[in-house]
């Protein structure tokens, strides 16, 4: 082993090459403020890829759910009800509207929101008389959430779904596009997605008509008039033509890159998989996972081993591996919130993942040398640990 062998990163960009082309057109034809002529075909390819009828380049994933919240006209006051297990960015614009969160729990067959536990908010909520405006769904590591029951639930409230994609762009439910089953969809390009323009994001619906509106929020919310008149309050949230040919050359090898993280997986399972105690994220029938990242939990009485132990182990070899997201009921932003989890009693589903999951590096460009180098490493800490427990 080299003294100091190069870091090998969680999930680091991936360029083609073909991205400067497009950065040079935008060059070329002084097309560098906000839109032009790659933001608008980087919407119709991608709205084209997904299978749906619109999509609104924007400058981060976050601001595509914040106008999707502002489209359903969330207020203060409002609820909204949002998978407990994710990235604070899933949560954080309901605050931005002055509502309230609700999380729901995680179910072990997606780790995304249980149906069960939604169903029993939303009982709890229509007795109340306080049914959520939205239900923010999230497809966690490129695995898709169990839609249909979702929307079985919330369609005959009349309450609107949003799924936040921004991990599972490339990924299919029942053979739709992952995104495409709310009433919103929400993707991400940030650096350490699947595919990136270094930051920016698309709302993506069937619904044209509010994507209309999205723009125009996005744009400072300026009406139509010769001189700059507003009505309502605007966001500065659209995503630059430069970026947007960054996207253009990176959405033509998005399905390349599906095949690579799943490739990565395929290869940890195949190492790792057979070890009494770990348990690889499973992908729901009828779904086909992105594998943005290759996460499993560790049950620590088999192994000898927890997520941090091999967290640590990982980062003395100078590889980056991460704990699953903490959910966020258990953030302290969010204290005072209601939570719903899967089942009453014991360890809530997404606590426990919490405890015991762990994401690894899954880049499209990891070698195979750079992936032994980390599986060695996880067995060297599984030996270890059980010589030093038995
Ligand atoms: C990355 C991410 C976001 C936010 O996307 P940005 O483009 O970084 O704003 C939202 N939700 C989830 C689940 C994410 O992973």
């Amino acid at each position: 082993m080299a003294a100091n062998p190069s870091k090998i990163y969680l999930s680091p960009p991936h360029m083609s090459g073909k991205e400067l082309s497009y950065i040079h057109d935008a060059f070329d034809t002084n097309w560098i403020a906000p839109l032009g002529p790659h933001v608008d075909a980087f919407e119709r390819e991608l709205a084209a890829y997904a299978g749906v009828r619109d999509a609104a380049a924007l400058s981060s994933g976050t601001a595509a759910i914040h106008l999707a919240l502002r489209l359903l006209n969330v207020k203060a006051g409002d609820t909204v009800f949002c998978s407990t297990l994710t990235f604070v960015a899933s949560a954080n614009p309901i605050v931005y509207m002055g509502a309230t969160p609700v999380f729901i729990d995680s179910e072990p067959q997606t780790w995304n929101m249980s149906p069960q536990a939604l169903a029993h908010a939303l009982q709890d909520a229509e007795s109340k008389g306080r049914l959520p405006k939205a239900v923010i769904v999230v497809n966690l590591y490129g695995q898709s959430a169990r839609m249909d029951e979702i929307n079985a639930l919330c369609e005959p409230l009349g309450i609107p779904v949003i799924e936040d994609a921004a991990e599972s762009l490339g990924s299919t439910y029942k053979g739709k596009a992952s995104g495409t089953l709310g009433h919103f969809g929400v993707y991400s390009f940030n650096g350490n997605k699947i595919i990136t323009t270094s930051g920016g994001g698309m709302l993506v619906s069937n619904d044209a008509e509010a994507l209309k509106q999205a723009r125009f929020f996005a744009t400072q919310a300026r009406d139509q008039a010769p001189h700059y008149q507003h009505s309502e309050t605007g966001y500065n949230y659209r995503l630059s033509n430069v970026l947007a040919g960054i996207g253009r050359a990176q959405l033509e090898v998005l399905d390349e890159r599906v095949a690579a993280r799943r490739a990565v997986f395929r290869r940890y399972y195949e190492e790792l998989s057979h070890v009494p105690g770990l348990q690889f994220m499973p992908e729901l029938e009828a779904t086909r996972s992105n594998r943005w990242l290759t996460a499993l939990t560790i049950d620590e009485q088999e192994t000898g081993t927890g997520p941090s132990d091999w967290i640590e182990a990982l980062a003395e070899q100078n590889i980056e591996a991460r704990p699953v997201w903490k959910p966020l009921h258990l953030q302290p932003l969010f204290e005072a919130v209601t939570f719903y989890p899967h089942s009453s009693g014991g360890e809530s589903v997404s606590e426990q993942l919490f405890r015991t999951g762990i994401c690894l590096p899954s880049g499209s460009q990891m070698t195979e040398e750079e992936q032994e180098r980390i599986i060695d490493c996880i067995k060297q800490c599984l030996h270890q640990k059980k010589r030093l427990t038995v």
